[in-house]
């Protein structure tokens, strides 16, 4: 199949004072057209920006964003809000990420307005159409944020961005503020929604077990890198990076079968603010060398579509 986004050597530099951040530093990965992508990693590692910066709502330090074979980073502001249509986002967070004086209906009808879709009059009936798809009461079009729960709140975001009929969507921990019992529907219901309309997700979670449920391939990010990439199944089964490992056997496996290499990560995240040298990972990693420390290994491909960065793979 064909990639709708591609990014190449994408870079994302903060300076703050006299420090850099090297919050996204030089990242390649493409996106399949009705793929879901999944971009896991712990908090801080830049996946968040990763998304963000696919969609322009940030401004990159440097690299090529290729959606459907243009590089949208020499977009103009004009030509991005046309753009806009094509990429949206559902956020992590519904309850910050809606405005708490509007109604569900006026929230789900801005960008239908912002983007002059449809007729006026016939908008309404859109916004009721777009919460009936989403599983939500149209009766409750008059309603407010704080009237609703987590769940509903997410499926009114998930009907905003849904409005413009957007071709790629970036989801970013779409499910993680929401009680365990309802992360299985909101999910089901993405799910529902991307064959519907042939929707590509770059799919954003620090929860493996998410990413695994709903994902076609994933990369794994740690400290502004992908450190692997391949299909789910693969990276699942044939796990080859330390720290892949380390994530893998962080997630409680429902069996009683003891897990194989247990990797335990000891201390925290290095900051973006002075990552490690050579591999980043090498504070941590149990199998770390000598040369782990001064030589960065490549993102090499190690097997068909697995793609991996790491010396001793
Ligand atoms: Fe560990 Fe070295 Fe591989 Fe980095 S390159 S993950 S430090 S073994
Ligand atoms: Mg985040």
């Amino acid at each position: 199949s064909q990639a709708l986004l591609e990014v190449n050597n994408l870079v994302k530099h903060f300076t703050t004072g006299t420090q850099t951040v090297k919050a996204v530093d030089g990242i390649s990965l493409s996106i399949n057209q009705s793929e879901t992508l999944g971009l896991v990693g712990e908090s801080g590692c830049g996946k968040s920006t990763t998304g963000r910066l696919t969609l322009r709502l940030i401004e990159s330090t440097s690299g090529e964003i290729n959606f459907e074979g243009q590089n949208i980073n020499d977009f103009n502001k004009r030509n991005m809000k046309k753009m806009r249509k094509e990429m949206q986002m559902i956020f992590q967070d519904p309850y910050a990420s809606l405005d708490p004086r509007q109604t569900i209906g006026e929230t789900i009808m801005r960008p239908l307005m912002v983007h002059q879709i449809g007729k006026k009059k016939d908008r309404y009936n859109q916004v009721l159409e777009l919460m009936e798809k989403v599983g939500l009461d149209p009766r409750w079009v008059n309603r407010f944020p704080h009237e609703l729960d987590g769940g509903r709140r997410q499926r009114v975001g998930i009907a905003r961005a849904l409005a413009v009929n957007p071709k790629y969507i970036v989801c970013d921990e779409p499910v993680s503020a929401l009680d365990v019992s309802i992360q299985a529907q909101v999910l089901n219901l993405m799910q529902d929604i991307q064959e519907e309309f042939n929707l590509t997700y770059l799919f954003i979670s620090h929860d493996l077990s998410v990413v695994k449920h709903v994902s076609d391939r994933i990369a794994v990010m740690y400290l502004g890198k992908i450190v692997e990439l391949a299909e789910a199944e693969e990276l699942f089964h044939n796990t080859q990076h330390p720290y892949t490992k380390a994530l893998l056997s962080a997630v409680p496996v429902p069996t009683l079968e003891e897990k194989p290499h247990k990797i335990v990560l000891e201390g925290d995240v290095p900051s973006p603010k002075n990552p490690p040298s050579g591999c980043r990972f090498h504070t941590r990693c149990p199998f770390a060398e000598a040369r782990c420390k001064v030589e960065e290994p490549e993102l090499r491909e190690v097997g068909s579509e697995h793609f991996v960065a790491c010396h001793l793979v």
